[in-house]
């Protein structure tokens, strides 16, 4: 052991448990490629003010959670914490809004870091899928990104997790049912943070898990019954599309979500296995956020999936994805000669697509017999000085144990038909 350790809240991803991480994230990126997302990248860190103003001054995580610097030129960056507010900021920037048709749709995966409370299911770095769909106002949008979620949790055989859904409303009627909400939550006996936050963003208090606060919160006004007709509508026709594509929903109308922008569609996928931290993913419509960070009115609708709670989901319901075995062929050479030859061997194999390791660093035959074995390859080959005279190597299968002689010349072809 080094003296160094991952920082706190971190972990390291290793193999062979590193392969399902990989896997995970192609399952969910898959139905996203199938309907028309580009693929995007931003950087790590972007300006600080630009999760600031998207994401919300009085959030959890601009307040609490952003890693923040000054950069020796005096910029001030923070790593990012999420992924929306970034891919919005690269889309304008490159002007996609106006160089095609609408919307924009687009995809992403990586790593966020939010200086939290580390437990399971909560990290100080996580990684993310996101998608996000720019530049219109359609409710089969919002539906669609629903169904894409839902496809790609079924696609790795997920069964446990339930679909939460509410609306938030839009700049018409949200303001009128937040002061029905303010009123109400001045009346109850709360402590100071909190009393702020009825001032300051009322509707998250509706998100406290505190039991003390949820039981004085019967009786709260709730933003369903205060849609304007519009918002009412459109969230209607949400609701229809999913149910008509037969994936069930449970209505949450106390679901808030952890930031500013959202409005109207909001929904959060969670997981039954997972205890406390049991959202796997979420998402919404955020409709003025584009003109929050200085952009035109560009109505979109996205999710971020956590690829670290996916994988603990899995594990909850005791599913082994069905990964391929990163090895099929193993070469193990006899001698100084052979081991030339044979590498020459591996480098064929390898340019005809078939996946081959080797035996290095001298290994005797029992050795490198035992780290072809723990490859995971299904076939090695075995070959000395003696059997390069004769033209052959030998050709051993891994499981039935036998060994044949194989031309040189045909090794990469009886090798890519048996393993077909
Ligand atoms: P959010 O942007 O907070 O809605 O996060 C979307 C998803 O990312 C969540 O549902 C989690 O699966 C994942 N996620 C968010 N924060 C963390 C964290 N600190 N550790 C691990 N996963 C996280």
């Amino acid at each position: 052991m080094s003296t160094f350790k991952a920082p706190r809240g971190t972990y390291d991803l290793i193999p062979p448990v590193s392969a399902t991480y990989l896997a995970v994230r192609e399952a969910i990126a898959a139905p996203l490629r199938r309907s028309g997302y580009g693929y995007v990248e931003t950087p790590g860190f972007e300006n600080v003010e630009l999760f600031a103003r998207g994401v919300g001054e009085s959030t959890d995580i601009v307040t609490k959670e952003m890693y923040t610097l000054t950069t020796k030129g005096g910029d001030q960056l923070a790593l990012r914490p999420e992924g929306t507010a970034s891919v919005l900021r690269a889309a304008l920037e490159a002007n996609l809004h106006k160089a095609g048709s609408l919307p924009v749709k687009l995809w992403y995966s990586g790593s966020y870091y939010r200086y939290e409370r580390p437990q399971k299911g909560r990290y100080r770095h996580f990684s993310q899928v996101g998608a996000e769909a720019i530049g219109a106002e359609d409710p089969a949008l919002d539906a669609e990104l629903i169904l894409l979620a839902h496809d790609a949790y079924r696609s790795l055989g997920l069964r446990n997790f339930r679909i939460l859904l509410n609306s938030l409303g839009d700049s018409e009627c949200r303001p009128v049912y937040r002061a029905a909400l303010q009123e109400f939550l001045r009346g109850l006996d709360l402590d100071e943070d909190t009393r702020s936050r009825i001032e300051i963003n009322p509707l998250r208090v509706l998100d406290d898990k505190r039991d003390a606060v949820q039981k004085q919160l019967t009786g709260v006004p709730l933003l369903r019954d205060h849609l304007c007709d519009a918002c009412r509508a459109y969230h209607a026709e949400v609701r229809e599309l999913i149910s008509a594509q037969g994936v069930t929903f449970e209505d949450d109308p106390k679901l808030v979500r952890g930031l500013d922008y959202y409005t109207r569609t909001t929904f959060e996928f969670v997981h039954d296995g997972l205890g406390s931290q049991s959202a796997v993913g979420g998402g919404g419509r955020y409709d003025g956020l584009s003109e929050m960070i200085g952009g035109p009115a560009l109505p979109s609708v996205g999710w971020a999936l956590g690829v670290d709670r996916t994988v603990l989901a899995l594990e909850a319901e005791g599913i082994a994805l069905d990964l391929p075995e990163a090895t099929s062929v193993f070469a193990v050479p006899l001698g100084e000669e052979a081991r030339k030859i044979l590498f020459g061997v591996v480098a064929e194999l390898r340019a005809a697509g078939i996946a081959t390791d080797f035996a290095y660093g001298g290994k005797g035959l029992k050795a490198a017999m035992k780290a072809a074995n723990r490859s995971g390859a299904r076939y090695a080959i075995v070959a000395g000085e003696r059997d390069f005279a004769e033209g052959v190597v030998q050709l051993k299968d891994m499981e039935s144990g036998e060994q044949t002689p194989v031309p040189l010349d045909k090794v990469v072809p009886t090798l890519r038909t048996k393993l077909a």
